[in-house]
């Protein structure tokens, strides 16, 4: 489709790896021309899936998490999937400082990160089966199009 464009990435879950999956998403997010902040905020995100897909979907065993990206006008779309645990109640989870980790530190914010920094959230889950993260970021929302000043 015009105006559309796609990425795929797959990648062994190692924490190594983390940097590796939220530059990419970076770098395939600046064909819309972002805000360095739109950047950062995307980073974030798929900084928190991934950790989460390695640390609670995989419990640190190594296997493949998937990243699909497409651009849609403005629209950045990126789902994080694991083929692992999965989660058992979804809403629960997402409810900010909920953590199943606490003995490794976790906080519970990843979620409530990734609803605040992105413009669209959405979590599939079935346990045994694995993990889907939906996120969605419009890019240049803030952009002014036009000037009363001459050009
Ligand atoms: P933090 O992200 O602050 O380090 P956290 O990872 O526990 O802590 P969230 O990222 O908000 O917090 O996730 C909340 C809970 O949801 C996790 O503790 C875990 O139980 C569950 N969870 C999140 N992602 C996955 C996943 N990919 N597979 C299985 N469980 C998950
Ligand atoms: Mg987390």
């Amino acid at each position: 489709m015009e105006n559309t464009n796609e990425m795929q990435l797959i990648f062994d879950s190692r924490s190594s790896n983390e940097s590796f999956a939220r530059v990419t998403v970076a770098a395939f997010m600046t064909a819309l021309n972002p805000t360095v902040e739109e950047v950062s905020d995307v980073k974030t995100a798929v900084s928190e899936a991934v950790t989460n897909a390695i640390i609670h979907g995989y419990e640190s065993e190594v296997h493949n998490i998937y990243i699909r990206c497409r651009t849609e006008e403005r629209t950045l779309y990126v789902e994080v999937e694991d083929k692992g645990r999965g989660i058992e109640d979804v809403e629960a989870a997402m409810e900010p400082l909920f953590t199943t980790k606490p003995e490794l530190d976790r906080s519970g914010m990843g979620f409530s990160f990734m609803e605040a920094f992105m413009d669209g959230l959405s979590v599939v889950s079935e346990p045994g089966k694995g993990t889907t993260v939906k996120m969605k970021k419009i890019v240049g929302k803030g952009r002014k199009l036009w000037t009363a000043q001459p050009l």
